[in-house]
């Protein structure tokens, strides 16, 4: 049986998100051919669109056998929809982080959405603190 209360705080999710998040650059603008180094240029230089999105906690799959199917977007300067999701974050890193958004959403009352839109600004708010 999978356990069925996170342990974790929300530093600790952070710091794990932001961990996959990081290996992800640098990434290229698919239309103007922007390269952003890392994590915190594209913070700078990007628009957020609406919330993040996680197939697997809407589906309430927790322990998912794909990675992929969380996903947080934003808009180059060009207006290109860039996307950063989980598909290349190890499982033994994405479980953990699901179990936890599932105890925080009933802990807290609020939507999955509300809590990946608060981590999402968090992540954002601490990286262009640095
Ligand atoms: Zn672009």
């Amino acid at each position: 049986m999978p356990k069925s209360k996170s342990n974790l705080t929300e530093a600790d999710v952070l710091r794990l998100i932001r961990k996959h998040v990081e290996s992800l650059f640098p990434k290229t603008c698919s239309n103007c051919r922007r390269v952003y180094a890392n994590y915190r240029e594209y913070a700078l230089n990007t628009q957020p669109l609406a919330q993040p999105v996680s197939y697997h906690a809407e589906l309430g799959d927790w322990k998912p056998t794909e990675a992929a199917g969380n996903l947080s977007l934003a808009n180059c300067s060009c207006g290109t929809t860039l996307a950063i999701g989980s598909e290349t974050m190890p499982l033994d890193q994405l479980w953990p982080v699901l179990l936890w958004v599932k105890t925080e959403t009933e802990r807290r009352g609020i939507s999955q959405q509300d809590l990946l839109g608060k981590l999402r600004d968090e992540l954002r708010r601490q990286v262009l603190k640095d």
